[in-house]
């Protein structure tokens, strides 16, 4: 009899033996990335400090940086659909992501993570929602 339950299945294919795998890079580079993600919200909310991106763009102003919604990286947003197209963190099945999609979908996420947000779409919402379930699945399976 095979025991598999969907969470199980999950950490198989999210994270396959042995340590060292690249998926398992991957988790702690979203670990990183939410970390710095979370640093980014406090500077953007308190707006003192310094944001932590992916990459340095030509910009100084932090309001330009948007976060992926896949890996939580912070680009600058004119920068952010070619880095989306081949961003590692993007689950198989999400398929190609439009530029004004993956700028609104960032901005989304950086409202949702903002305590002071007061709008947002509600099927972006869902679709944030959505990304922070899987977050919530990777981070449970890099937790031992
Ligand atoms: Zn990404």
């Amino acid at each position: 009899m095979t025991r598999v339950h969907g969470d199980e299945f999950d950490v198989a294919r999210i994270l396959p033996k042995p340590p060292g795998s690249s998926e398992r890079k991957l988790g702690w580079e979203k670990l990183k990335n939410l970390g710095n993600f979370n640093h980014n919200v406090a500077t953007l909310t308190s707006r003192d400090g310094e944001l932590i991106v992916k990459r340095r763009g030509t910009t100084q102003d932090p309001g330009e940086f948007i976060p992926c919604e896949f890996c939580y990286g912070f680009f600058q947003s004119h920068l952010l659909w070619k880095h989306v197209r081949k961003c590692l963190l993007k689950p198989v099945d999400a398929g190609d992501v439009a530029s004004s999609d993956a700028v609104a979908n960032g901005r989304l996420l950086l409202e949702a993570a903002n305590p002071v947000a007061t709008s947002a779409d509600v099927d972006l919402k869902h679709t944030v929602l959505k990304s922070m379930r899987s977050w919530q699945v990777l981070s449970r399976t890099i937790s031992f």
